[in-house]
């Protein structure tokens, strides 16, 4: 068994130079204000150890990596029938891009850009009386923290200032891609997209994902094992949007990122690791994050490939 605390320990120390690169994103006003600098690693092993370092039980802005969780429950319900509404393609465009929209009819390429997200929450309408506290309460179990809760003012700071969502959402509404009110989705998306968790929060969620469907400390399936292959894929293919060929090269794990700075990385079978930091590169992922789970993989000599 690797000494995971020491190596996280030493990723830790080596990050320090770098954790003032990159940008908070400042298009949502109320994740402007986190100050750069902070770093969180947290890693979930198969015996549900978890190994931490750094601010790893800080609560952060988990913002698209509850698009893991959204999907996770739409694909659970409705199974195959999703991918007649959303496709399963890298777009090799920005996360919130309007391109491919209108080439593809309004179906979005994947479940993770805004667009197929949006789609997802669409679905979770028709599936939940109250979808957003569907999404909270999983994310509650998942992670065994009866806490986990929405952060209203990023919800409201980004829903005031969300004029892409809007207009993504609007434009699939054209193409008749979404069955609810544009305005309640909207708002439904920037909410669970609110949602705050740490990075032990987070590992512990994403536990389902490499160990076979079955959430820590459970014994009973969330979701069958060929699920959680379905989602890993995803997250490998379209999981962090126009840099995935950089991230899987580098890192080599399957991997969702938020603007919030916190990336989900899985190793099925072996572990599950959440980093944040919230500077982020050109293209939104975590610019700390990414090195750190880059060092992770090397320094383990642990990856899916
Ligand atoms: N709520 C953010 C947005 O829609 C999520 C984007 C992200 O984390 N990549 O812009």
């Amino acid at each position: 068994m690797k000494d995971y605390t020491a190596i996280l320990n030493e990723i830790h120390r080596e990050i320090q130079p770098h954790l003032t690169g990159g940008q908070v994103a400042d298009y949502i006003p109320e994740l402007a204000r986190i100050p750069l600098g902070g770093f969180g690693m947290a890693l979930v092993d198969m015996d549900g150890n978890v190994h931490t370092c750094g601010d790893a039980a800080r609560p952060f802005s988990i913002q698209s990596v509850s698009k893991v969780f959204t999907l996770t429950l739409a694909l659970k319900a409705l199974g195959d029938d999703l991918w007649d509404r959303v496709g399963r393609e890298p777009s090799g465009s920005g996360f919130n891009s309007l391109l491919h929209l209108e080439y593809e009819h309004g179906k979005p390429r994947n479940p993770f850009i805004n667009a197929g997200a949006l789609v997802v929450t669409d679905v979770l309408l028709d599936l939940y009386p109250d979808a957003v506290d569907a999404v909270v309460q999983t994310l509650r179990r998942l992670s065994g923290n009866p806490d986990v809760g929405i952060d209203e003012a990023v919800a409201a700071s980004e829903e005031s200032q969300g004029f892409r969502n809007a207009s993504l959402a609007n434009f699939l509404k054209s193409y008749g891609g979404l069955d609810h009110e544009v305005g309640r989705v909207l708002s439904a998306y920037f909410r669970h997209c609110a949602i705050e968790m740490s990075a032990v929060d987070l590992a512990c969620a994403g536990f389902f994902l490499i160990n076979q469907g079955v959430p820590l400390g459970e014994t009973e399936r969330f979701i069958s094992p060929n699920r959680a292959k379905y989602i890993n894929s995803l997250m490998l293919t379209c999981g962090t949007y126009d840099s995935v060929g950089d991230f899987a090269y580098r890192v080599g794990l399957p991997g969702k990122s938020g603007v919030g700075g916190g990336i989900l990385a899985v190793m099925p079978g072996r572990f599950s690791v959440c980093v944040w930091s919230p500077g982020l590169d050109a293209v939104g992922n975590s610019l700390a994050g990414t090195l750190a789970l880059e060092w992770l993989t090397t320094k383990t000599g642990i990856s899916i490939f």
